[in-house]
């Protein structure tokens, strides 16, 4: 019997009679084990994790519980017709109000400030060709997510200056949207798998996979084997690493959070540049993300580094248009890993007869992976 790095007692508790395994602890791999654990009761469901805690965009992101801003939609119009465009929003719409049924709004620190699209002084063209088509989009949009009142409203004059903000020619509010805290998030699917028994195991870095008939075999770091009879993989930005031929690529995102500000005006969600940029408050301080479309290329990985090109980007933006007046400092950052692809939809379909792959969530994760999830425990 070759020497293992696994103990008769830690095989026996964890890694045996699986039937069902999931890779990755994000939003979607947490919330998959959930709803298949309500589904199948009496199945055992463990979810492996190669991190301490996940390590990819979960609890990295920016907490925007945002489901498209005007130039975005129009932009998705224009590439793909409005059936589709209108259906990614109609998803994210639906996919916010699961996340808020599922967890309740305290749980995950869910605020509804409302959300604004700002633009500044190079993009006063922009703004005004969007408002020519801001009636029709808001039509079709109640349409589409059943609304009695209009998604976007033109904001006052004197608005941007209220929250604080400097050189802006422009900005759209949505009432609708919000953000949430992405560590409690991940607490409370935690605290879900908990109480239905779902096993959850950090720090195991899955390598590859072999399946067979009747079962998959798990081999990862530490040359750890692990038999499961179905398997699911929400690796997302990673999933390439396990399923090579999926269209899905890693999408790197940096963000800033600043020092406490005294008498932060600045509160809700706000969008930049078709959402290439984007900050809001977290409490009286102010996380600022964006800047890929810069560096596309470097941004183009799985490292978690930081950019000097996209940080000095975002630092301007702090200075020059939103914490004009104020001073602070850099007092938290780092970078996420989004999965992204050539579509905005996300994949989810088998690749193998009991391999089930549910990735791509681009940079929606917290709108959609709530439902992306149920979709995976109605189809498995
Ligand atoms: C900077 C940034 C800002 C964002 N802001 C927002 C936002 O405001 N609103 C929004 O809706 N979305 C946002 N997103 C997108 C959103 O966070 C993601 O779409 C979502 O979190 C994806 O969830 P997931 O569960 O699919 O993947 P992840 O959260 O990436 O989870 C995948 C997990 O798999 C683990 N893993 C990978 N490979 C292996 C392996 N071989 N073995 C074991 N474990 C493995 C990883 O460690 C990771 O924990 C943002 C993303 C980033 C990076």
């Amino acid at each position: 019997m070759p020497h293992s790095y696994i103990s008769y007692w830690e095989h026996d508790v964890w890694l045996k009679d699986i039937d069902i395994a999931i890779i990755g602890s994000g939003i979607v791999g947490l919330s998959s084990a959930y709803f298949l654990k309500k589904k199948y009761p009496k199945k055992k469901i463990v979810v492996f994790e190669r991190g301490f805690l996940p390590h990819g965009a979960t609890t990295r992101n920016a907490g925007f519980s945002c489901f498209g801003s005007v130039t975005e939609i129009l932009s998705d119009i224009k590439k793909t017709g409005k059936e589709k465009a209108y259906k990614l929003v109609r998803d994210r719409f639906d996919g916010l109000n699961a996340l808020v049924k599922l967890h309740g709004k305290d749980a995950i620190q869910y605020e509804n400030f409302g959300g604004y699209e700002i633009f500044t002084p190079d993009e006063e063209k922009v703004f005004d060709a969007c408002k020519k088509k801001l009636d029709d989009l808001n039509r079709d949009l109640q349409d589409v997510l059943h609304l009695k009142s209009a998604v976007y409203q033109v904001s006052e004059k004197n608005k941007s200056s209220d929250l604080g903000l400097k050189n802006i020619v422009g900005m759209f509010f949505n009432p609708w949207e919000g953000q949430i805290h992405s560590g409690y998030l991940v607490q409370s699917l935690v605290d879900l798998c908990r109480k239905v028994k779902v096993e959850i195991i950090t720090g195991l870095n899955v390598t590859h996979y072999t399946t067979g008939s009747e079962e998959v075999h798990l081999i990862s770091e530490n040359d750890i084997e692990i038999k499961t009879k179905q398997l699911v993989i929400t690796t997302n930005g990673f999933a390439k690493d396990l399923v090579p031929g999926l269209d899905v690529h890693p999408a790197r995102g940096q963000v800033l959070v600043t020092s406490p500000i005294s008498g932060l005006q600045l509160k809700g969600t706000f969008h930049h540049h078709e959402g290439f940029d984007y900050f809001r408050n977290i409490g009286d301080r102010v996380l600022v993300g964006g800047g890929r479309n810069l560096d596309p290329d470097k941004e183009t990985t799985t490292e978690m580094k930081p950019n000097e090109v996209i940080d000095q980007h975002l630092l301007k933006l702090l200075k020059e248009v939103v914490l004009p007046d104020k001073k602070f400092t850099i007092d938290h950052q780092w970078s996420g890993i989004m999965g992204v692809g050539e579509e905005k939809s996300p994949i989810i379909q088998y690749v193998k007869e009991n391999v089930l792959v549910a990735v791509r969530m681009g940079g929606m994760g917290v709108a959609i992976g709530t439902n992306v999830a149920q979709k995976v425990a109605e189809i498995m």
